[in-house]
C-alpha cells in the first residue's frame, strides 16, 4: 500500500479497501509483467471502487492511460462487447471483473491465468486500511459498518477533509435509519427462490419430511403443546454440491415461519485468529437466538474437520475451534428456539462429538434429484416458461445432474433467448444439457471386470459388499464422474492396524488386479491424479510407512494426508522405494486373491455387465458356489 498516493483523484475509503482487497487476492502477481487476471465480485454494485483500484494495481503511477487495461464484463451484452474484452488480452496486463463464476465465457477462462474470487474486506483489513489512510482507530463494529455500509453514501460521507469519527458517526446513522444498504450480499438464490417456501420445493427426500415436521413441531411448542425438549435441535444435512442445501435453510425458515441467519465456517475464519473466530461464532449464535424461533444454517461444517485425525499443525485451532463449537450447541446460555441445520459434502469427516444427541443428531443425506424432482427444478427456474411436458422431457434428458446445475443450464437459455430478443424455447434449454453418452459395450466390460476386482478381493479379506455396479451413461460435459463403484459399508469400530491398511490397499488395487488378470493389462483409468485408485493406495502406503509407524520405522512425519507428494519425498528419499514394495506385494495378493476366484470373477463380470448393479449378496452366491473358504461378511441393503 505504501506507493499508493494518498491523495489521488476520486479515490477514498471504497477505492482504498477495495485495493487491500485486490492486492491480497492476487499478490502473487504483484511484480509479474504479464497476466490476465479474471476477478468475481461478490458485491457487483461496488465495481466502480474496485475498477479504480485495480487500474491503480496495474500502474500506480499511471494517469487513465491504463483504463483500457481493466473491464467490467457484462454478460448480457452483446457479442461485440465479448469480443472487445478478448481483445484487451492483447496488453500485458489485464483485468476483467466478472458478476460471477458462470458469467465467464469458456473460451475467457482458458485464457485467464488465474480467476479469484474477492470477498468484501473483513474487519482486520478494514481496521488496517483506516489506521494507515486516515492515521486514526475504529472499533470492530465501526469497521463493520464500513464493510456493510452503501459505499456510495460513504464516499458522499467522506467529503474531502471530513475527520474520521464524523464520517463514522455519519455512516452509523444512516444504518441506523435502516436505509436499504444497495451494497448487501446480492441474493444468491435469485428472484425465482424469492420466497420459495418448503412445501414447493422437490429433490429433498427425506429431508423435505423432516423441515415439514419440524415446522409442526414449532406450532405446537409456539402454542404450548410441546416443551423446547420435544423438538430437534439440530440436523446435518449431507450430499453432492450443488443439490440445494443453502437454499434448503432459507425454505426451512420461510415454512417455519422463523428467522434465518446463514454462515459457514470459512466467514467466521475471515475474521482471523482463534479469538476472533471464536467471537464471529458467538455472534451469529446470539443473532439466532435473537430471532427466535430461527434457523442457524452453518454451510462447509466439515471444515471444523476431526480432533482425531492425527496432529497437525493447526491441531489445537481446531481443536478449540470444535470445542467452542460444541459449547454453542450445548448452549450454556440457552438455545431455546434456535434450530442449527449444518451442510456438509463429507459427512465422514465430521468430529463424532458434533454428532452427538442434543447437538446434529439427526442426519439427512440429500441425494441428486430424480426425475420428478428433476422436472419440478425445471418447471420452478423456468416460472412457467415452457409446459409441463417440455420441462419433463428436460428431466428425462438430464438424469445425474443437480439442482444447481439445472439453475446454471436455464440461466443460459434465458441469456440466449434474451441476446435473440424472444421468449425462451425448448431448444435453448437443449442446448446447454449435458451430452449423454452411451458407454460402449467394450469399455463397460472393462469397468465390470475393474469393479468385480475391487468387490471379489475386498469380500474375501472381509469387508463388507454392500453392492458393486457401473453406470452405462455418462455426462460428457460433467466433469469426474465415476463410471462404477464397489461400496462397502463403514466400521467405525474397527481397529486401525496395520493388517487393516494393507487390506485395504489390496482392495484398492483389486480393479487393477482384475484388469491384469483378465484382460491382460491395466489401463490408465487406475493411475494418476488424486481420487484414482493408485493414487489413494499410494497415499495409504505412506502413512501406513511415515505417519502410523507401521512401516519400516518409527519415526512419524505427522499427518502427511494431505501433503504433496514431492513434499513427502524430500523429507525422505528413500521412501517411495519402500511404498513401491508394499504396493507390489499388495497387487500381487490381490491377484492371487482373483486367480483362485477366477470362474467366479467371470460370472460377475458378465452379469454386472447384463444388469449393471448385483448386490452383496449375489456376490458372495457366486464366491459360495465356488467353494470359498476365506471369511466373508456382506451387509444387506
Ligand atoms: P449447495 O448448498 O448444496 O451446494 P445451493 O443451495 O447453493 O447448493 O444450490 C445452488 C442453487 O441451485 C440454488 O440457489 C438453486 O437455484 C438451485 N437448486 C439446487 N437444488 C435445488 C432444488 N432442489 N430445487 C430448486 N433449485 C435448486
Amino acid at each position: 500500500m505504501k506507493n499508493v498516493l494518498r491523495d489521488r483523484a476520486g479515490f477514498s475509503l471504497p477505492e482504498f479497501l477495495a485495493y487491500a482487497s485486490i492486492s491480497r487476492a492476487i499478490r502473487p502477481y504483484r511484480r509479474v509483467p504479464h497476466f490476465a487476471i479474471g476477478i468475481v465480485l461478490e458485491n457487483w454494485e461496488r465495481k466502480t471502487s474496485y475498477v479504480q483500484a485495480a487500474v491503480m494495481f496495474i500502474d500506480k503511477r499511471s494517469d487513465h492511460r491504463f483504463q483500457d487495461h481493466v473491464k467490467i464484463f457484462d454478460e448480457n451484452r452483446s457479442d461485440h462487447h465479448i469480443e472487445a474484452v478478448m481483445d484487451m488480452l492483447q496488453h500485458k496486463q489485464t483485468i476483467i471483473f466478472f458478476r460471477s463464476e458462470d458469467a465467464i465465457p469458456e473460451d475467457l477462462r482458458f485464457a485467464l491465468d488465474l480467476v479469484v474470487k474477492i470477498e468484501p474486506p473483513d474487519i482486520r483489513q478494514v481496521r488496517g486500511v483506516v489506521r494507515w489512510g486516515y492515521k486514526t482507530k475504529v472499533t470492530d463494529d465501526q469497521a463493520a459498518a464500513l464493510i456493510n455500509c452503501d459505499w456510495r453514501r460513504l464516499k458522499l460521507a467522506m467529503t474531502w477533509g471530513r475527520p474520521m469519527p464524523r464520517v463514522l458517526a455519519i455512516v452509523e446513522k444512516m444504518v441506523q435509519a435502516g436505509a436499504p444498504s444497495v451494497t448487501s450480499a446480492p441474493s444468491q438464490t435469485g428472484e425465482v427462490l424469492a420466497d420459495i417456501r418448503l412445501e414447493d420445493m422437490e429433490g429433498y427426500g427425506d429431508a423435505k419430511v423432516w423441515g415439514l415436521d419440524l415446522a409442526r413441531d414449532l406450532d405446537d411448542w409456539r402454542s404450548g403443546k410441546i416443551t423446547w425438549d420435544d423438538v430437534d435441535k439440530g440436523v446435518l444435512l449431507s450430499g453432492p454440491p450443488g443439490t440445494g442445501k443453502t437454499i434448503f435453510a432459507k425454505a426451512l425458515a420461510a415454512t417455519c415461519n422463523a428467522g434465518l441467519v446463514v454462515t459457514s465456517y470459512a466467514k467466521w475464519q475471515a475474521k482471523g485468529y482463534l479469538n476472533d473466530f471464536l467471537k464471529a461464532m458467538q455472534r451469529s449464535f446470539q443473532e439466532a437466538r435473537k430471532n427466535a424461533p430461527c434457523i442457524l444454517f452453518i454451510d462447509e461444517i466439515d471444515a471444523f474437520g476431526s480432533r482425531d485425525c492425527g496432529s497437525t499443525q493447526n491441531e489445537s485451532y481446531d481443536t478449540k475451534a470444535i470445542n467452542g463449537l460444541l459449547e454453542q450447541l450445548d448452549g450454556l446460555e440457552g438455545r431455546e428456539g434456535v434450530i442449527v441445520v449444518a451442510a456438509t459434502n463429507n459427512p465422514h469427516k465430521i468430529d463424532a462429538a458434533i454428532l452427538r444427541s442434543g447437538r446434529l443428531d439427526q442426519q439427512v443425506k440429500i441425494p441428486l434429484p430424480d426425475l420428478k424432482a428433476r422436472t419440478a427444478i425445471f418447471r420452478m427456474h423456468l416460472r412457467g416458461e415452457l409446459d409441463e411436458g417440455r420441462c419433463r422431457c428436460l428431466a428425462e434428458l438430464s438424469e445425474g445432474v443437480s439442482g444447481a446445475d439445472i439453475q446454471k443450464i436455464v440461466r443460459n437459455a434465458h441469456r440466449r433467448a434474451r441476446r435473440l430478443r424472444r421468449p425462451v424455447e425448448l431448444a435453448d434449454v437443449l442446448l446447454y444439457l449435458p451430452i449423454p453418452a452411451q458407454i460402449p459395450p467394450e469399455t463397460l466390460r472393462v469397468n465390470a471386470v475393474h469393479e468385480i476386482g475391487h468387490a471379489i478381493v475386498g469380500v474375501v479379506l472381509g469387508m463388507e459388499l454392500v453392492s458393486v455396479e457401473i453406470s452405462s451413461r455418462i455426462l460428457l460435459t460433467t466433469q469426474n464422474q465415476p463410471v462404477g463403484k464397489a461400496t462397502f459399508g463403514r466400521r467405525p469400530w474397527a481397529r486401525r492396524t496395520k493388517a487393516h491398511y494393507l487390506d485395504a490397499i489390496a482392495m484398492g488395487l483389486g480393479g487393477m488386479a482384475a484388469e491384469q488378470l483378465l484382460l491382460g493389462c491395466h489401463d490408465d483409468g487406475v493411475a494418476g491424479g488424486r481420487g484414482s485408485d493408485l493414487y489413494d493406495a499410494t497415499r495409504t502406503a505412506i502413512l501406513l510407512d511415515r505417519s502410523f509407524g507401521m512401516g519400516d520405522g518409527l519415526a512419524s512425519l505427522g499427518d502427511i494426508s494431505e501433503a504433496p507428494m514431492i513434499d513427502v519425498n524430500r523429507m525422505d528419499r528413500s521412501v517411495l522405494a519402500r511404498v513401491d514394495k508394499v504396493l507390489n506385494e499388495q497387487l500381487l495378493r490381490a491377484t492371487e486373491i482373483l486367480e483362485r476366484h477366477r470362474p467366479a470373477c467371470e460370472r460377475l463380470v458378465d452379469a454386472l455387465v447384463a444388469g449393471l448393479e448385483l448386490s452383496g449378496q449375489e456376490v458372495l452366491d457366486a464366491l459360495d458356489a465356488d467353494g470359498r473358504v476365506e471369511p466373508r461378511a456382506v451387509r444387506s441393503g
